[in-house]
């Protein structure tokens, strides 16, 4: 999300004829875009903020500015800890921090953002198209510093995801911190799937992707647009946290264990070759051996294709910070987080080496360590080799090619290249 707002931004920036520097001592603006979902993240952006100001002393035109969730509604000790910071800024809101910039060097920020695309996009990209949450689990910040769930318009969303594909983007990734409550909020009503469709309509996008579901917001309708629309990939990033009914029930999740794993047997009848990933949070106030035991149940019974693994973090501001006691140790954080990973190693090298010789259309994005990749429809991280072998040509970032799998890791996956052109329909869906 904070990618996405920070390339909108700077393509805000370049509309109004700034150019981009690497050199932080030395520009005119700067903009620091912060994520404080955890305590240690909002540490490193203050001391980032503590940099800048002493290289601001005897430079008075240059202007600092700060965005992200690390500015809430109430910014009076921001402002007094740090008085150098000309704007402060909650998330998405670019407006005054180009209004500032422009005011300073006499430029005009009018219609500057409207359309704000980078330039070069990547080929794969992604679209924020819900703001904030409504949930309020109990460890969570995000609502209080990003605020509740504002939608934007579908047209505001297809008309950017034209620009973004006449610039080259092929997989497009529509975000929110509750993606499937898009729509909510604005009328006429449109959900999630409908949104999808009108996105699937632009010729020449092959991939859309979503995330980050709840699993109480997965609805029947988003769960058949998946398998029903041809670009929208077989793949969803459904969090539990925890597999245990007591931790789920003080992380105010509001679904049981029982109520997780029917919706997820609800999605593997409806779509049988899904790529399923989640998160989990291990360590939570007061979680037990026998609790956590659970959440490996889960992990041992969906074997997921991916999880996210974080070791809970007290984060003042959250209601687990007010009302619960820290009382893991930071060793049995750890240790759990150790064993996660461990058994999802097995899993995952177990799963991706039944893939070997098999054919997967892959969508090239670059390279990654000097190696040619890219990624399947299950997002996939595939290697492609054999090029010089076999005489061909490298394919260009943004071209389908099908490949044979050769050999495969827990993490990426090692193929030939079969074919350039590749025909629209799906070969294998990993
Ligand atoms: S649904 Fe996600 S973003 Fe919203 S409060 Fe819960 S963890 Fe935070």
């Amino acid at each position: 999300m904070n990618t996405s707002d920070s390339e909108r931004l700077s393509s805000g920036f370049t509309n109004m004829g700034f150019d981009s520097t690497d050199d932080m001592a030395n520009a005119d603006v700067v903009v620091l875009n912060t994520c404080v979902v955890r305590q240690s993240a909002e540490d490193t952006a203050t001391g980032v903020l503590g940099r800048l100001g002493k290289r601001t002393k005897g430079n008075d035109n240059r202007m600092i500015a700060v965005m992200g969730c690390m500015v809430g509604p109430e910014q009076s000790e921001l402002k007094r800890r740090f008085p150098y910071v000309s704007v402060w800024a909650r998330p998405q809101e670019f407006e005054p921090i180009l209004e500032t910039a422009g005011m300073r060097h006499g430029l005009d920020p009018e219609g500057c953002l409207s359309g704000a695309v980078p330039e070069n996009p990547n080929v794969a990209s992604f679209i924020p198209i819900v703001h904030g949450c409504d949930k309020f689990c109990t460890f969570c910040i995000i609502p209080y510093r990003r605020g509740r769930e504002n939608s934007r318009s579908a047209l505001e969303i297809v008309h950017q995801a034209e620009i973004m594909v006449e610039r080259g983007v092929k997989d497009i990734t529509l975000l929110g911190q509750n993606v499937d409550s898009y729509g909510h909020d604005i009328r006429p009503r449109i959900d999630l799937a409908d949104l999808m469709e009108q996105v699937s309509e632009i010729s020449g996008l092959e991939r859309i992707r979503f995330q980050t579901s709840h699993p109480n917001d997965m609805s029947l309708r988003i769960i058949e647009a998946i398998r029903d629309l041809p670009k929208v990939c077989e793949m969803i990033n459904l969090p539990f946290q925890a597999g245990d009914d007591t931790i789920l029930a003080n992380m105010r999740r509001g679904y049981t264990r029982g109520q997780y794993m029917d919706k997820i047997a609800q999605i593997k009848q409806m779509i049988p070759n899904i790529t399923l990933t989640t998160d989990l949070i291990v360590g939570f106030s007061g979680e037990t051996d026998a609790q956590f035991e659970r959440s490996m149940g889960v992990l041992r019974e969906v074997e997921f294709a991916k999880v996210h693994t974080s070791e809970y973090s007290y984060r003042e501001g959250t209601f687990a910070s007010r009302k619960m006691t820290d009382d893991v140790s930071r060793e049995v954080k750890k240790a759990r987080k150790v064993t996660v990973d461990e058994l999802q190693k097995v899993i995952q090298g177990k799963n991706n080496a039944t893939l070997i010789g098999s054919n997967v259309d892959v969508i090239v994005e670059g390279h990654k360590r000097g190696r040619l990749h890219g990624r399947s429809r299950g997002d996939k991280l595939i290697y492609l080799n054999g090029l010089v072998e076999h005489g061909m040509e490298e394919p260009s970032p943004g071209q389908t090619v099908q490949v044979e799998i050769t050999d495969t890791s827990p993490w990426s996956l090692e193929a030939e290249l079969i074919a350039t052109n590749v025909k629209k329909e799906k070969v294998l869906v990993v």
